[in-house]
């Protein structure tokens, strides 16, 4: 008997030469495939991972029995534009929509009137069992976690929680091998799980919602994944555990890790989603891969530091003691880490964002603050029209906000993110405040521009950093011609057209490679390529907080020279005060000692890129959180 057809797709875009295997897809087909009635009635035509045309798709196509679409914010439109032109061309074709932006609900089956059966959250198990049902094995109606249409009517199926995780593989299974030698020019990126579920039930995330707890993936198989990996030569592995680090074998799973890059040289990167209560484990885990050179930051997550916004969406985080007392531990390690925020939580104020900020610089947190603005996502709490009516939440749809993705081309279908903007503490004026208070702060504090002046200022004369960035921003507001005046001006024009619904949240320039900066990088990239003309003008604001002159001079030829340029392997200055060994001593969360002592340093640069679109995206993009964009271990330094 012939079998059945089936197409698998999960499009997305290229982040430089890099791609995403397509995950989700491969776990879902790996597991119905290993079911026998599925192996002998169906025939896996394609798991598709890119965006590619339509038109070409939906030819090349043969006779389709079934069309699973695993959809996210960054696919959604297509998804909708190929399932329907399929559903044109091959009317009896059954598709199925699942992944995270099918929300509960039948909402999508009313909107969209070729999409045929829903899964609401995890795949394995249901979309198996809709294949089963067109054997005539079981009904549609005995699945969990279904909507689909029946006599004009839809029907959804009761929740199911799933209690298993012993999925197979779809790399062990074979399922993306052929990628590699089909697509030679690109670099593939490898997603992986050790567990699945999460403990919390934050309400903007759309994991905890699913209300699994947590299951553990058998180490065998975690293991044989980095062999196969590492046989292909992947640089970048990403854990998609919900909270690396919460269970004591994620030690022993780095460990493993670490001895496939001491053998085989991969991976070289290595990142997660840390568990948000950091403990001894995470810093210990940070601290191998950190030696190791695959540390890509170790979270130590906040959210939000308002009590009220953090009770309204269901999280507690670790108390400001704490946390300082974790960034001097990291600090003195010398472990990078971020620290993430989210703007635009319901409870969040202003002034709470902005104390926020300062407590966390005042911790010791130098090194990355990482701020998103809160995305609504229809599977979150956040998603519910409850939710959203009790802290009075408005949201509004921009451009994907998707950072580093290539750019749309031509009649490239447009993606959306749909963003926070009011709530029953924020309004939109409010809103913009808080972002162009954020890209401040980003940009010139942990992105290192005018960060020695800020820790100065506030060592020897007690300026709060937000103030400090608070003056920054009415500065540049009020000298518009400046190059932080241009910069900023443009990013305020693009919040204002955010808020009429035209704007968006990334930049693109061709300076900097076909590449989505986000906003305070964007800012970042533009004052370095103007690096003497911004230096040369920030000193009128710089001599507003009375630094005495030589003080002033001498940390402004630090500062200036600290920022890592292109084309730039060799910079020796003098400076008549201790501020290298100064600053040193106040990252590692000491106080420093300003003295007048002559210093003499050179920064011998062998990381030194010859050109921007090189620079752009091995120093900001890929170094950000190691702040890569100073001069660091390259400088030596001779005291007299
Ligand atoms: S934000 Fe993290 S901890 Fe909170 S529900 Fe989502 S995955 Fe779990």
């Amino acid at each position: 008997m012939e079998k059945k057809n089936i197409y698998m797709i999960q499009p997305n875009y290229l982040y430089g030469k890099s791609a995403h295997l397509p995950y989700a897809a491969g776990t879902i087909v790996a597991f119905a495939w290993n079911n026998v009635d599925i192996l002998d009635n169906y025939e896996l035509k394609k798991i598709q991972f890119l965006r590619e045309n339509i038109d070409e798709v939906v030819t090349q196509a043969e006779n389709p029995f079934l069309i699973g679409f695993s959809t996210y914010m960054w696919n959604f439109e297509y998804n909708k534009a190929l399932a329907k032109r399929f559903k044109e061309i091959y009317p009896n074709c059954i598709i199925l929509f699942g992944g995270h932006h099918v929300g509960p609900g039948d909402e999508l089956l009313k909107s969209f009137d070729f999409i045929d059966i829903l899964i609401h959250g995890e795949g394995e198990e249901p979309f198996t069992q809709v294949l089963l049902s067109y054997l005539g094995k079981m009904s549609l109606c005995d699945i969990p976690n279904l909507s689909y249409h029946e006599n004009d009517k839809t029907v959804g199926t009761g929740y199911k929680a799933y209690n298993y995780c012993d999925y197979p593989s779809p790399y062990l299974e074979g399922y993306f091998d052929h990628f590699f030698t089909d697509h030679p020019e690109l670099d593939f990126m490898f997603l992986f799980e050790t567990n699945r579920g999460c403990a919390y039930d934050c309400s903007y995330c759309d994991w905890g919602s699913l209300k699994t707890k947590i299951r553990q993936f058998p180490m065998e198989r975690i293991r044989k994944e980095f062999e196969w990996a590492t046989n292909n030569k992947i640089e970048f592995f990403g854990c998609a555990d919900a909270n690396f680090g919460i269970l004591a074998r994620d030690e022993t799973i780095i460990d493993l890790l670490i001895d496939f890059k001491n053998i085989t040289g991969y991976p070289q990167k290595f990142q997660t989603s840390y568990a948000k209560n950091n403990s001894e484990r995470i810093f210990n885990i940070g601290k191998r891969l950190d030696d190791n050179n695959m540390n890509k930051g170790v979270t130590l997550a906040f959210q939000t530091l308002s009590p009220v916004a953090a009770e309204n969406v269901g999280r507690s985080n670790i108390s400001i003691m704490h946390y300082t007392h974790l960034m001097k531990m990291y600090n003195a390690a010398k472990i990078p880490t971020y620290t993430e925020l989210i703007l635009g939580l319901p409870g969040e104020t202003y002034e709470s964002f902005a104390n926020g900020i300062n407590q966390l610089i005042k911790a010791g947190q130098h090194h990355s603050i990482y701020i998103h603005n809160c995305e609504w996502l229809p599977c979150s709490t956040m998603g519910s029209k409850e939710y959203m009516d009790k802290f009075k939440i408005s949201t509004t749809f921009i451009p994907l906000n998707q950072p580093h993705m290539e750019s749309p081309k031509g009649d490239e279908i447009p993606e959306y993110s749909q963003i926070v903007t009011k709530t029953y503490t924020m309004d939109n004026s409010m809103w913009i405040d808080m972002n162009i208070l954020s890209y401040t702060v980003q940009c010139f504090h942990h992105m290192n521009l005018l960060q020695f002046f800020a820790i100065y200022l506030y060592s020897e004369k007690n300026i709060e950093y937000i103030d400090f960035y608070e003056r920054l921003l009415n500065y540049m507001a009020h000298n518009p011609a400046t190059v932080c005046g241009q910069v900023f001006g443009k990013i305020l024009q693009m919040l204002q057209d955010v808020i009429s619904g035209t704007g968006s949240l990334v930049y693109y320039d061709e300076r900097f490679g076909d590449v989505a900066w986000p906003l305070e990088e964007y800012a970042f990239l533009e004052i370095v390529y103007n690096h003497d003309k911004f230096y040369d003008e920030i000193i009128e604001f710089l001599t507003s907080f009375s630094i005495p002159a030589d003080v002033l001079k001498d940390l402004l030829l630090y500062q200036r020279n600290m920022i890592k340029i292109p084309n730039n392997s060799f910079t020796a200055f003098e400076t008549t005060y201790n501020f290298h060994n100064y600053f040193i001593d106040m990252f590692k969360g000491n106080k420093g000692k300003l003295i007048k002592q002559k210093s003499f340093i050179t920064v011998n640069d062998n990381d030194n890129f010859e050109n921007w679109e090189d620079y752009a995206r091995f120093v900001v993009w890929y170094g950000r959180k190691e702040s890569k964009n100073i001069y660091t271990d390259s400088v030596a330094i001779k005291e007299q």
